[in-house]
């Protein structure tokens, strides 16, 4: 596409950006995978109407404030890139957008409490805890909160899980074949802090040792995804000084911060920091796709009975990251167990970071559609390899009347160690 986007002025991102509106075609390919033009059947509710919108802002031909109610709506699950045959790098041209554009506005004090919430209480797992303890008892007043607040509220879960504190080392058994450091994330630790056991006992019983850095904290994705740039650095930074260079791999186990931590290059463009960050992104591997390729050498028993289990592919694994095959091959490899195909499973669940807190009405209608698609698959059980997924799934399939069990590929495969699939 043609384009008069003054590069220089942009900053280090600008070539990056005018990138990606150069290498629009129109085709419109793109369309079909996108979900909320599934759903609102609206151009500029596709990809390719908002990389019109954001170069027609850039080029200074409309005002921001018309481009942001569909730029905002972009969930940012990247299905757009796999599905464009041109290879626009969707992502490299929004997340600078959506960085220019929160310096350039001016939300409205509800939108400004809600986002200061998340920010100030999500990366930090203390705070998150205390605030869904306080959320959870905010339950009665659902009625006479502010809409937005409302949202944040219903997502609480009823009961949170017991956490034990981890160790800062988890040896590996028998023979060890890596080395691996991991990321423990933040919501996770609360909301499901199994996954993280399981991620070491599995990787443990494969022969691989972990060591969990204590310095690590958020890796910045919620913060890069909504704009705040400089919070992001902030975050990232400190992951960077954090992890050890002398491991084999830096894993993630939450989708969503695989992603994050794998476009600190992109945070840093231009910046003496650059290397740095692409040194840590080249060594971030999802879980799933380090076992895949290590291989499991550990036996994996046989279920006590067989058993269908659908997978469910997370956008910033499968679109982010391209890990699609690695998770499915290791839970096929559980004998007795039948991995199904859920209908149209690329479209995203609507969790997408915190965007059901910040646009309730689209992630429900998202939410509540992969929930029947889920249900469609006659399934018992549901995997996925991210927890914003995970609790967005489950919400909607206990709405739906048809809670399943909903465990991350890891646990599947702790449970299948442990014979208690
Ligand atoms: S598929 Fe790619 S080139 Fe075609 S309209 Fe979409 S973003 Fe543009
Ligand atoms: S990132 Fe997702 S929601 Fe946004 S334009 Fe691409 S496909 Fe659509």
């Amino acid at each position: 596409m043609q384009h008069q986007i003054p590069v220089a002025e942009l900053g280090p991102q600008g070539a990056a950006m005018a990138h990606a509106v150069e290498a629009c075609v129109h085709c419109g390919f793109c369309l079909a995978a996108c979900p909320t033009y599934r759903v609102l059947g609206e151009e500029m509710d596709s990809p390719r109407g908002r990389i019109v919108l954001m170069k027609d802002v850039l080029e200074g031909n409309l005002p921001l404030k018309e481009a942001l109610p569909y730029v905002d709506l972009c969930l940012g699950c990247l299905a757009c890139i796999p599905a464009c045959p041109s290879g626009v790098p969707y992502g490299e041209l929004l997340m600078p957008f959506r960085a220019r554009a929160e310096e350039r506005r001016r939300r409205p004090l509800s939108e400004r409490l809600v986002r200061f919430t998340i920010q100030q209480t999500v990366p930090y797992p203390g705070r998150f805890r205390l605030a869904a303890r306080t959320g959870r008892l905010a339950r009665p007043l659902l009625g006479v909160l502010p809409g937005d607040f409302r949202a944040m509220v219903d997502l609480v879960p009823g009961k949170l899980p017991k956490t034990r504190p981890l160790p800062t080392h988890f040896p590996a058994e028998g023979t060890r074949r890596a080395r691996v450091a991991l990321l423990v994330g933040c919501v996770q630790q609360v909301l499901a802090p199994e996954i993280n056991w399981a991620t070491l006992r599995v990787l443990a019983a494969n022969g691989v040792e972990v060591v969990i850095p204590l310095a690590q904290g958020c890796c910045g994705a919620l913060a890069m995804h909504t704009g705040d740039a400089r919070r992001a650095q902030g975050l990232a930074r400190a992951n960077m000084e954090a992890f050890p260079t002398d491991v084999d791999a830096v894993i993630t186990n939450a989708a969503g911060c695989g992603s994050g931590m794998k476009e600190y290059p992109l945070l840093f463009r231009g910046a003496e920091q650059e290397d740095a960050a692409a040194a840590l992104a080249g060594r971030t591997k999802d879980v799933s796709a380090f076992l895949d390729e290590i291989g499991l050498v550990a036996p994996l028993p046989e279920v006590a009975r067989p058993m269908k289990v659908a997978y469910h592919d997370a956008c910033h694994l499968a679109h982010a990251q391209g890990v699609r095959e690695a998770p499915r091959r290791l839970l096929s490899s559980i004998p007795g167990l039948t991995l199904v195909e859920i209908p149209d499973g690329d479209l995203c669940c609507g969790s997408a970071g915190t965007y059901n807190l910040e646009h309730p009405g689209m992630a429900t209608q998202l939410g509540e559609r992969k929930a029947r698609s889920v249900l469609a698959t006659g399934a018992e059980m549901l995997a996925t390899g991210n927890i914003g997924c995970l609790t967005q799934i489950q919400a909607h399939l206990v709405a739906l009347g048809h809670p399943l069990p909903l465990l991350h590929t890891v646990q599947v495969l702790d449970r299948a160690y442990a014979r208690t699939l």
